[in-house]
């Protein structure tokens, strides 16, 4: 913590591992011996730097951009870029820390990486954001590449600033490198399924979760929070599988809506024109929607809980509320979401808990598959594509469960996500020698 001050959640993220990995050290000695955990704490590269752009009244601007490098064991440094204000070092490094972890998990050959910026997209015209995006990748460029380091979105950036991103990489390289970005629009390289996989994948992990105590998603009442791509996706997976979706949720405030969730209402407000959720409840037209403006969505009682907007949205006194109003399964469907307090009190009540390096792994997942067609010149079905996303999933369900066994802990999804996602990443340090 002394080498790394003031990076509060890097310091959660790998205070989480360590405690889980706890086990591991004691089965394999030769991890320490070859200093295994200082260098996965160590990333391989942190870039830092300056963007300047001119706003639409002609004003120059700066922000910082990071793209942490964080290690390449298992292939390319591999994960999104956030943008958002409260981007610091230290978010950058707890996501790419433990991105290292959920890409092992995927069983596809990427490493892991993390990056963004401060600037906050919210508010700029397309102009803006796009001049923003091309500062951005006028230093990124030289960092990243099919073989070395291939960025994705986050909150913040989607279809639309990958695509200013990528105009700009093939404009300074003069190459057509479809494998360095994902997340890139159909006609262009880009993956069916990619948009949704995050949301749906984080469903598919929790009806596998539900499946072991004999339960399913169908009939269940989920409460989801955010209403980005994540959440949105995690939304219509849920509904598809009979599920009743009652909240959605933005850093303004949330709406309840106890017919369900108009999906096309929330696309269009949220992916179409880009405004708040607040707007959702005045126009859904039924005396069911109620808007609360600030508040916490953790407040409605629900049995399934899907955390889809931020880290630490959820802390302690939530948490007892929920297991109160009797909640029976909670997964991730962002990053961190849920704070250690909060999660140890699911945990000793025996809900079932997923987190999000493995419930929110399809997304990097189907990046890959993404890289994959790319690398292959070639575009899969969405029903082959979606098969192939359910697939990984289940497996990384069934790779969390089983190595939560093995170390005499079942139903520990934390720890097993955490010891298996390790191990893997450890061996094939150990073959690479000591970099
Ligand atoms: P989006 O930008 O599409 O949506 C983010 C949502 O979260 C918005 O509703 C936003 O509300 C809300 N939000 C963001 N910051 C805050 C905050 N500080 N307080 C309250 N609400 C906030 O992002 P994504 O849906 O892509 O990402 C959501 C989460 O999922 C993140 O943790 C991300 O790291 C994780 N994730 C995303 C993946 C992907 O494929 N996109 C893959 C794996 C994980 P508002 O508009 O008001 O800011």
């Amino acid at each position: 913590f002394r080498r790394n001050p003031g990076e509060a959640e890097f310091h959660q993220a790998v205070t989480e591992v360590f405690e889980s990995l706890e086990a591991v050290s004691l089965k394999h000695p030769e991890y320490a011996e070859a200093a295994i955990l200082q260098r996965l704490c160590e990333p391989e590269r942190q870039i830092i730097f300056r963007v300047p752009w001119v706003d639409d009244q002609n004003r120059v601007q700066i922000n910082r951009g990071f793209r942490v490098e964080f290690n390449s064991a298992l292939g390319p440094y591999k994960g999104g870029l956030r943008f958002h204000p409260s981007v610091y070092l230290g978010i950058v490094k707890f996501l790419g820390f433990e991105q290292i972890f959920k890409n092992s998990l995927t069983g596809m050959p990427i490493g892991g990486g993390k990056g963004g910026s401060d600037f906050d997209p919210r508010g700029k015209s397309d102009g803006e954001v796009m001049r923003f995006c091309q500062s951005f990748m006028t230093e990124l460029y030289r960092h990243i590449g099919e073989y070395t380091d291939v960025p994705a979105g986050d909150i913040g950036v989607g279809g639309r600033e990958i695509g200013y991103l990528f105009g700009q990489y093939k404009r300074i390289t003069n190459r057509y490198e479809s494998g360095v970005l994902t997340g890139k629009g159909l006609s262009w390289g880009g993956s069916l399924v990619r948009p949704e996989a995050t949301g749906y994948g984080a469903v598919i992990f929790t009806e596998e979760m539900l499946k072991t105590r004999g339960q399913s998603f169908d009939g269940q009442r989920v409460v989801v929070s955010g209403s980005g791509n994540v959440a949105i996706h995690a939304i219509e997976k849920a509904q598809d599988l009979g599920a009743t979706v009652v909240t959605a949720s933005d850093s303004a405030g949330f709406i309840v809506d106890e017919g369900g969730i108009d999906l096309e209402l929330l696309r269009q407000i949220k992916e179409v024109e880009r405004g708040r959720i607040s707007e959702y409840a005045q126009r859904r037209g039924t005396s069911n929607v109620t808007y609360v403006s600030g508040g916490s969505v953790w407040d409605v009682a629900g049995t399934v809980a899907l955390p889809c907007a931020t880290q630490n949205e959820l802390g302690e006194e939530a948490a007892k509320k929920m297991v109160a109003a009797g909640t029976i399964a909670v997964a991730e469907g962002a990053n961190m979401p849920t704070t250690a307090e909060a999660t140890a009190i699911f945990q000793g009540a025996g809900v079932l808990f997923g987190p999000g390096k493995a419930a929110n792994a399809g997304g990097v997942a189907t990046s890959a598959l993404e890289m994959q067609q790319n690398a292959s010149r070639d575009s899969w079905s969405f029903e082959h594509t979606e098969r192939r996303l359910s697939e990984i999933m289940v497996g990384i369900h069934d790779s969390c469960a089983a190595t939560a066994d093995e170390y005499g802990i079942p139903g520990n999804y934390v720890a097993g996500a955490n010891i298996a996602g390790f191990v893997k990443v450890a061996d094939a340090m150990l073959a690479q020698g000591v970099i």
